[in-house]
């Protein structure tokens, strides 16, 4: 049955929506309903009429993200059932324990929730809209959270979406705790390591929760190494190094905000660690000053340097550059984990940027791992966009 909110999409235009991939692009689509506002819950069918999807309307080049190929209803119960589905993995594989509370809850369209992003930070859960529809459907979202996880358990539930709904969007969203907010500052834990998340003034939700996997695999390599973090934000790769037995550790990022937030982490868990030192200065211009042979260990996990497609050939060119800078200055018998979290920058591309890098750089390099995001940012395997963080550890001679 058709409804007031149908899309009926051009001929032949439904094929990818059959094999469940989420997006309806704008071009695909031949007929949209009068009066159609943003955030709008909307049906669509193929060119026969026939059902194919329910989702959330936006104006753009993504016009439907797909909630739901059944013709179900988008109401509280239908956020319980996915959240409670998200909240079931995440428990099942083991990563809400007393030595780790710290989790992403909802992954977006790896969850198949297109638009919606929710990190669990102990008792605060973030939630970060990436839609109008995600937004206008916050109310429910919360409500399914108190359901899944227990009012109980969830003192703070804090709505971050500043700088993540499209830009022109006829809505007006502010940021504010839609529960409780009486704590503003939490320490949570990452296997076991203490971090002090501020979700009011820190980037994203507080946290590069993506990373967890990797900081462990860093630790092992840490012992007696003497370590540069680059891009240290609030100093994940630090604290595990220096658990993992580091002879000093440097920190550097541009933020003077994000190098004393590392320092506040550092001391949590290494009251008067000596190890530890930390700059605020850019990181070409801190590596390029730094003296050759000093790291037995660099890591570089910079910002996304593409955040749309129109720009991967400048990211590709940076990736490049920031490479051969830690190439130049590493220790022989050094390793370098490396990342890019650029969504358009595919695991290729970037290999090749650091091939480039290694190539110029005339050393002696071997893969040792290559790295991805971890289990609670999962990819729907019909959603191949949704793999966006990707590392290589490299062995430097
Ligand atoms: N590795 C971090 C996350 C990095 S986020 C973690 O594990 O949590 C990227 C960081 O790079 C941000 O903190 C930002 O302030 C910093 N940054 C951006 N441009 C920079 C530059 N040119 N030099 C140094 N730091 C930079």
């Amino acid at each position: 049955m058709k409804e007031k909110y149908d899309i009926i999409l051009r001929p032949k235009k439904e094929e990818s929506l059959r094999r469940f991939h989420p997006w309806v692009f704008s071009g695909a689509i031949a007929k949209m309903p009068q009066g159609i506002k943003e955030g709008d819950i909307v049906k669509v069918f193929s060119a026969n009429e026939e059902f194919l999807g329910i989702g959330h309307y936006q104006i753009g080049s993504i016009s439907v993200r797909i909630l739901s190929f059944l013709d179900e209803a988008i109401d509280v119960d239908f956020y319980v059932r996915q959240i409670s589905s998200a909240y079931k993995m995440r428990t099942e594989i083991g990563l809400s324990r007393a030595d780790n509370n710290t989790f992403r809850l909802v992954h977006g369209e790896g969850d198949f929730l297109p638009g919606l992003i929710v990190d669990i930070y102990g008792k605060t859960a973030v939630i970060q809209a990436h839609s109008v529809g995600m937004d206008t459907d916050k109310e429910k979202i919360v409500a399914a959270l108190q359901q899944v996880i227990g009012a109980e358990k969830l003192e703070n539930i804090y709505y971050k979406s500043e700088g993540t709904l499209p830009f022109k969007a006829d809505i007006e969203s502010t940021d504010e705790y839609l529960v409780g907010g009486k704590s503003t500052d939490y320490i949570a834990v990452e296997n076991g390591l203490k971090f002090n998340i501020d979700w009011l003034r820190g980037q994203k939700t507080g946290f590069f929760v993506d990373q967890r996997e990797n900081r462990r695999l860093l630790e092992k390599y840490a012992i007696g190494k003497t370590v540069l973090n680059m891009f240290c934000y609030t100093g994940g790769f630090s604290v595990y190094a220096l658990r993992g037995g580091a002879k000093s550790v440097h920190s550097v990022d541009s933020s003077a905000k994000a190098v004393s937030l590392t320092d506040e982490n550092v001391k949590l868990n290494f009251e008067n660690d000596t190890r530890h030192t930390s700059f605020s200065e850019d990181a070409f211009k801190f590596l390029k000053e730094s003296v050759t042979d000093t790291y037995d260990l660099i890591i570089l996990d910079p910002p996304a340097f593409a955040k749309h497609r129109g720009a991967i050939n400048n990211a590709l060119q940076g990736y490049k550059r920031l490479n051969l800078a830690a190439l130049e200055k590493i220790k022989s018998g050094g390793i370098l984990f490396t990342f890019s979290c650029s969504q358009v920058i595919s695991k290729e591309q970037f290999r090749l940027a650091v091939f480039s890098a290694a190539a110029i750089s005339g050393r002696k390099v071997r893969i040792l791992h290559q790295l991805t995001q971890p289990a609670d940012h999962p990819i729907n395997i019909y959603h191949p966009e949704g793999e966006y963080l990707k590392g290589l550890v490299l062995f430097v001679e």
